[in-house]
Order: C-alpha cells, then structure tokens, then sequence
C-alpha cells in the first residue's frame, strides 16, 4: 500500500515513520527545500519536545477531549522512550518543559530524518500540493496529487500533516486548510496563538523596551515571567503563554512585585512616603522600580504633578498606587500577526475525524494530524507533543 504524507513537519514526519513500521510504502511531499524548518525554530532552537505535566487542561479547541485517545495510547512516556530509542537522551526542566539534552532541536531532526532514510521512508522536497483529490486513475489509486509545478502522483492512502498559518516563513502557509476544505472538511476561525498582545492605549509603546519580573492573571489562569513592553502591547513567556487563553477584550493583570503581598506594598509606600516627604514624586520610586514605570503608575493613579512632594501624596493616592503595583491592569485588543505567531488556534473541525485513528469521517483513507486539526496547546512543548501523538497514530492506522 501506497501512503502520500502532505507536509514534512513534526507530525508528518511522525506518520511517516509509524507507517513505514508497518511495511508500507510512504512518500512525505513536502513545500520546503527541506523537511523540518519549523522544527529547527522551536524552543528558540533548544527544541521543548514535550512537557512531562501535559494532559488535556493544557490543549484547547471546539473538543479538547478528541485527544483523550491518544492520550492513552502514545503520550509523554511513549514519546520519550521512541525519541530515546532513536537516540535522543531527554532532560526535563523547570515546568516539565522536556528538551534534549544536547540542548539543540537540530539533534531532534536529525534522528528523524536519519531514521527515515535508514527505514525507507521517501522524502520528496519541493512539492508544493495545490490540490488534493480522491479520485480512481488508471493505476487504480484512490487519492490523487498536484504539485503548482504541474507534477501529479497518486496514493492508496492521504494523511495531510501540513501544519497550521502561524509562522507561513519555516513552510506552513494555511494551504492544509484549503485541501480539507476541498474534501468538504469544516474549518473553525483560526487566530494566532503563542503571540504577543496588543494592548489598549500607548501605556505599553511608552515603556518600549523595558523589562520587568510579573506575574500576570488573565482568564483564570497565571503566568510568570518576564514582561517587555513593545511598540504595540506587551511580549515575554508568561504573555506568550496567556495568548493562547485571552480573547480581545479581556483584561491582563501585572503584578509587578510579586515578592510582596498588597499589604507589604502599601507599608512600603507609607514608609517611603514619610522618609522621602521632601522629594518630588517624580524620584519616589527611584531605587524600587524602574523610573518610567514608576512615574508612569503614579500618572495613571491621578498623583499629577510629578513636582508635588511626597508628602502630599494622601492615604487614598497611596492606596491606589499599591493597588495599580499589585493589579496593574491591560485590556487586551488584539495579537500580533501570523509571522510572530507560534501556532494556529482553530483549525480542521474534529468531529469531523475519529479521534482513536485521525481518519476523517468524510472520506474514506483521507487522515489528518498535527496543527492542521482544530487544537492546540500551551507553551511548553505541548504543541509538539500533540504532534508527535497524532501523528503516530494517523501513520499506524493509515498503514492498517
Ligand atoms: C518559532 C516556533 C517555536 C516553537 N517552539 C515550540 C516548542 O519548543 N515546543 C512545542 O511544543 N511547540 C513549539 N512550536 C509549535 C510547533 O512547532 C508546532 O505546533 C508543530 O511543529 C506542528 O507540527 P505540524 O507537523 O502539524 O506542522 P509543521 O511543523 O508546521 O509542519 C507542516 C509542514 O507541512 C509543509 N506544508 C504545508 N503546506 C504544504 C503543501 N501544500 N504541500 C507540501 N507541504 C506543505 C510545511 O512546509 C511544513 O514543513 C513552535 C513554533 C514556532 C513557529
């Protein structure tokens, strides 16, 4: 049996591999010069495989629960073990972030390439498919290829791992949605995730580039790290990692000293206000916070002039400025663009798939897997993680 893979990326590759196991046939058509680009890029070049703590709070979609099947059958512990058996020695960081310990993704593409080759697996590089078909030709093939260069190849079996539109420079250009739209497939909205916030106002542009330790709150859920200020909102891991929660409109809150309790803030500012009664507020907060952020808050908190002294600054104004320290708040108008973006939110509709073996339910033979289908994860290696699992099993069972 003939199984054309679209897209050689961390799922197709994946597929490839579990297909070829079972003695078929397996061709990855791929756009790119070569296999893997995104891979290259992940964990800013380090690679975070996985994530230990991964389970189904950490992947969203219309059905996070369509990945509970994969869940019990090749998860975490069988990704580690089939990486460690192509040679990768894994080491987990803090959060359960799983890298290989060579500390570099390129040693992850090799082995998979590596084994590919050794295996048998076919790798034919750009190929870039404009239309998919399932159509009987002549060599009795149910699904047939077209390349924009004009080449045509057919297959007994389609697994379209063409990832999602976030990142469209490293290969994935949204064109996986166009082909499963063309067997009749339903696509969800698709919005960049893992991607920067634009924010509301010019707060953000006018503290451009300066760093802070936070701990931010939105939609329930609270990251830490650091957080930058940029032209249009804010950046950094823990705002990274909100993107994939946050909707416009909603509101993230920077605690910006996160070591102290709103209580210790407010005696530390009554203090402050009392030792340094003489000095304009403009240099309050020198030597406790970052000048601009610190002349910025008192701004926001109505404490205008900056001239005024500290002691003039009333209970109330002092109450404030703790309070805006502890939940200094940013409504969120949107993310940055698909460029910037880490992956897809949205995607392929997966009622439309069967969750135990990735085959549409519409087509016979036709699979999907990896970011192509309507989920995705947190940061912290659960993107590639979805990716490995579904794409092992779209592979073993388009081989059976
Ligand atoms: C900069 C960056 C860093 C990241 N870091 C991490 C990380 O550390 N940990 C983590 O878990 N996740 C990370 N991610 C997310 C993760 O890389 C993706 O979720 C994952 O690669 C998706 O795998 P995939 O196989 O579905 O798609 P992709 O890896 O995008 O592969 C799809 C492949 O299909 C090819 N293709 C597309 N259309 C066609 C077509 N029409 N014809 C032929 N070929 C086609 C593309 O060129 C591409 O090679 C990162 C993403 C980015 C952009």
């Amino acid at each position: 049996m003939e199984i054309a893979i679209i897209g050689g990326g961390a799922s197709g590759l994946m597929a490839a591999l579990a297909a070829r196991s079972e003695g078929c046939s397996v061709t990855i058509y791929e756009r790119c010069k070569r296999v893997g680009r995104k891979l290259l890029a992940t964990g800013n070049g380090r690679c975070n495989m996985t994530n230990t703590g991964a389970c189904i709070d950490n992947y969203y979609g219309h059905d996070p629960g369509f990945i509970i099947p994969a869940l019990k059958r090749f998860w975490v512990r069988e990704t580690m073990e089939y990486f460690g058996s192509l040679g990768i020695l894994c080491k987990t960081e803090q959060g359960g972030k799983v890298y290989p310990y060579s500390d570099t993704a390129s040693s992850v593409l090799d082995v998979l390439r590596r084994e590919a080759a050794v295996t048998g697996v076919k790798t034919v590089c750009d190929f870039d498919v404009c239309s998919a078909k399932r159509t009987r030709n002549g060599s009795g093939k149910e699904f047939t290829l077209k390349s924009y260069s004009g080449q045509t190849v057919a297959a007994d079996r389609l697994i379209i791992a063409a990832g999602g539109k976030a990142a469209p420079d490293l290969g994935s250009n949204g064109s996986g949605y166009e082909l499963l739209r063309s067997f009749g497939h339903s696509i969800t909205e698709l919005r960049p995730s893992l991607v920067q916030l634009k924010t509301e106002g010019d707060t953000a542009k006018k503290l451009k580039g300066i760093k802070l330790n936070a701990k931010l709150t939105a939609a329930g859920r609270i990251e830490s790290g650091e957080l930058l200020f940029t032209d249009y909102g804010i950046s950094g891991p823990p705002v990274f990692s909100l993107s994939a929660r946050v909707t416009p409109g909603d509101t993230v809150s920077a605690d910006i000293m996160p070591e102290y309790s709103k209580e210790q803030v407010e005696d530390m500012l009554f203090e402050r206000a009392a030792y340094l009664y003489n000095t304009p507020i403009e240099e309050f907060f020198t030597g406790m916070l970052n000048k601009r952020v610190g002349q910025t808050i008192l701004k926001q908190c109505g404490c205008s002039p900056l001239s005024r002294t500290a002691a003039e600054l009333s209970p109330e104004e002092i109450k404030r400025i703790a309070e805006s320290i502890k939940r200094w708040r940013f409504r969120i108008t949107g993310t940055m663009s698909w460029n910037n973006a880490q992956v897809t939110k949205g995607g392929a509709l997966t009622d439309e798939f069967d969750p135990h073996t990735m085959q549409s339910k519409l087509v016979a033979g036709l699979y999907a897997c990896g970011e192509v289908l309507d989920i995705d994860g947190d940061c912290g290696g659960y993107n590639l993680q979805w990716a490995w699992s579904s794409g092992r099993i779209a592979g073993l069972c388009a081989a059976q």
